[in-house]
């Protein structure tokens, strides 16, 4: 880290004069305040000698010795005021954004509002009604940088909150303060560095222009501001004793300014260890071992994990509001490995964030949500988390998102985020919970897992950063995991080894899984059940060999015909489905499908079909389902 601090011209030369302007502060006031203090008349206003550098006020005094003297007291203001403008700050932003929904609006729209009141009026304004002197100074500065630093804040807060990481933390059931603590501020404290070196730059500027209005520093106590005032009464004179505390002040700014480029770039990890990363990556590629699992055997019978019925998310929309999931309804029984299938915007996502409780405002979620026989939806909405919900999303629920990266928390290293909810949750101790941590990583074939637990999810590969989040989920050994598009970024041989690492943790943990991809092959090749969505409903719910012998619906027929078979002629043309899902705020009448169907008739314009039993078991929501004979199709990998 120091050696990024140091690679930077700009962290090279802010430190070098930093270090000067400490060594003033220290020393100066110890050794030269008699020469700063001391009033000899017969010297007055002389230009620069041998003896006086920069020559001698009105009164006499050397000015070179006065404005090292003052650096002690204008840094130490300086310092002070910034401290108290980030404590204030910080607060007043992190606590704008912990604060859920229309409250948090409000909050953030207050910051907006601080900040349209001209910074230098309001630490005039403080500074008057405390009165002339250091304390007025300190808080009315303070409280002027305290806006800015809380704009700051909150805008860098709400950038990451709703990163898969931070949501994965939400349902891991850990507080709205330590996700805040844990997993906000030290991934925005790259640029609250900057802010902050930004803040102490603002505040010697801010101090030495109180002092300059009379309202700071008062006599025989001398600040550079302080100074800047009497050095201007006789610039023409000694225009040294002004443009000395003038050039102090802007170098002083400018060194803060610059260490605060190279501490960011310090503070940022993938740049001090990027060499780590190459190892990592070699690491990676080494990898060769696969799991190869028996095929899990779905429970034909058992208590139900999850319970959904009649599951709907709003959003509002202008007056209104539109339905991004309407009216799903379905069980997942234990150990059984369901798959949700859809279009991008048919609703298979979001329905799984309601089950969550990952629903972002202002959207509303209403129904019933059963996990493990108990209600997530209080009062038939999602009314935001309590200790017991915590707890229980904590325990008997994890997520694997697509994208491993920002699903993991940069700033903490892997054993840490592993070890995290089991400690809090459990009451594991930390030796115990790293012993599990290990035996999960091996679990999901990670190398070195003890060497894996220090690094960060940047050193990691794809591949591993996935295994990694699969390994998180198992340190609870939830009964049900769902995956939401867990390949997608991986490649193709990667793919096959997270689905096989699926399967085993199916058959050995008896995990239920819900495997959410626009993936039909892949989805009816590793679940035993499918829902097909469309306009945020399920049109068609069947088993993966009902699935594989063809669908009912026509939108199922056209999602198996649109997969890339190798099998086929190459003269045939590759077949897709015309058209585009519609707008969920702007829905076809009747059937929402009936735009594309090839088989729409007149019915489908005017009357929403519903999700209907057939013969065979498998639900379908379409008018001319008892016409269409299941048309044998080929799934290819
Ligand atoms: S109800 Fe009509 S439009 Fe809708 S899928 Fe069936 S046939 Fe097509």
């Amino acid at each position: 880290m120091l050696r990024a601090f140091l690679s930077a011209p700009s962290g090279v030369a802010g430190v070098i004069v930093l270090a000067l302007i400490l060594a003033a502060a220290i020393i100066a006031p110890e050794t030269l305040s008699s020469q700063a203090t001391t009033l000899d008349l017969r010297s007055a206003t002389q230009m620069s000698s041998p003896e006086h550098l920069l020559g001698t006020d009105t009164l006499g005094r050397d000015i070179l010795a006065r404005l090292l003297v003052a650096t002690r007291l204008s840094m130490g203001l300086a310092f002070a005021s910034a401290v108290l403008g980030a404590i204030i700050g910080m607060t007043m932003g992190v606590g704008a954004v912990v604060l859920q929904g229309r409250a948090r609006s409000v909050a953030l729209r207050a910051i907006d509002a601080l900040l349209a009141f001209p910074g230098i009026l309001v630490a005039i304004y403080v500074g008057a009604i405390i009165g002339p002197g250091i304390l007025g100074v300190v808080l009315g500065v303070g409280i002027t940088i305290s806006f800015s630093y809380a704009r700051v804040t909150s805008a860098l807060s709400l950038s990451i909150i709703n990163r898969d990481y931070i949501s994965a933390a939400r349902i891991s059931g850990i507080s709205a303060l330590r996700v805040m603590t844990r997993y906000v501020l030290p991934n925005i404290a790259e640029t609250l560095a900057i802010t902050t070196t930004v803040a102490v730059s603002n505040s010697i500027t801010a101090v030495s222009t109180l002092s300059f209005l009379g309202l700071g520093v008062q006599p025989p106590a001398f600040d550079w501001g302080r100074m800047l005032t009497e050095g201007v009464q006789a610039f023409y004179v000694t225009p040294a004793a002004a443009l000395g505390p003038a050039i102090a002040i802007a170098v002083s700014s400018l060194a803060f300014g610059f260490s605060g480029e190279a501490i960011a770039r310090a503070l940022n990890p993938v740049l001090w260890a990027r060499r780590a990363g190459a190892r990592a990556d070699a690491d990676a590629r080494a990898i060769t071992t696969v799991v190869h699992a028996d095929s899990p055997i779905a429970t034909a019978s058992g208590q139900s994990v999850l319970e959904v019925r009649e599951l709907s998310v709003s959003f509002p929309h202008g007056h209104s509001t539109f339905k991004v999931v309407d009216n799903v309804s379905f069980a997942l029984r234990k150990g059984e490995r369901l798959g949700i299938v859809g279009e991008s915007g048919c609703g298979k996502t979001t329905t799984a964030l309601a089950i969550a409780q990952l629903v972002p405002y202002p959207g509303s979620v209403s129904g019933s949500i059963k996990l493990q026989g108990q209600e997530l939806l209080l009062d038939g909405a999602q009314n935001g988390h309590d200790a017991d919900l915590n707890r229980l999303l904590g325990t008997q629920l994890a997520i694997v998102y697509q994208d491993p990266l920002s699903s993991l928390n940069p700033a903490l290293k892997v054993g840490t985020q592993l070890t995290e909810a089991s400690e809090i949750h459990g009451g594991v101790a930390h030796s115990d919970a790293v012993r599990t941590a290990i035996e999960r990583l091996r679990e999901v074939n990670i190398p070195s897992a003890e060497v894996q637990l220090v690094r960060y999810p940047h050193e990691l590969s794809g591949g591993m950063r996935q295994r990694v989040m699969i390994a998180m989920g198992l340190m609870i050994d939830p009964p049900l995991f769902i995956c939401d598009e867990p390949t997608t970024s991986l490649d193709v041989t990667v793919q096959a080894q997270i689905m096989d690492l699926l399967a085993k943790l199916n058959a050995v943990h008896g995990s239920a899984i819900i495997l959410i991809s626009h993936n039909l092959a892949l989805v009816s090749q590793n679940t035993d059940r499918v829902l097909v969505m469309y306009a945020g409903r399920i049109v068609e719910d069947l088993t993966s060999a009902q699935l594989l012998g063809g669908g009912k619906h026509p939108y199922t027929r056209q999602l198996l015909a649109s997969i890339p078979d190798t099998s086929r002629p190459r003269e045939d043309r590759l077949e897709f489905i015309p058209g585009q899902a519609p707008d969920p705020a702007n829905l076809p009448t009747g059937c929402p499908y009936n735009p594309r169907c090839p088989l729409a008739f007149d019915r489908c314009a005017v009357e929403r079909p519903p999700l209907r039993v057939q013969p065979d078991g498998r639900r379908v929501a379409c008018w001319a389902a008892d016409a269409v004979a299941g048309e044998r199709t080929t799934v290819a990998s």
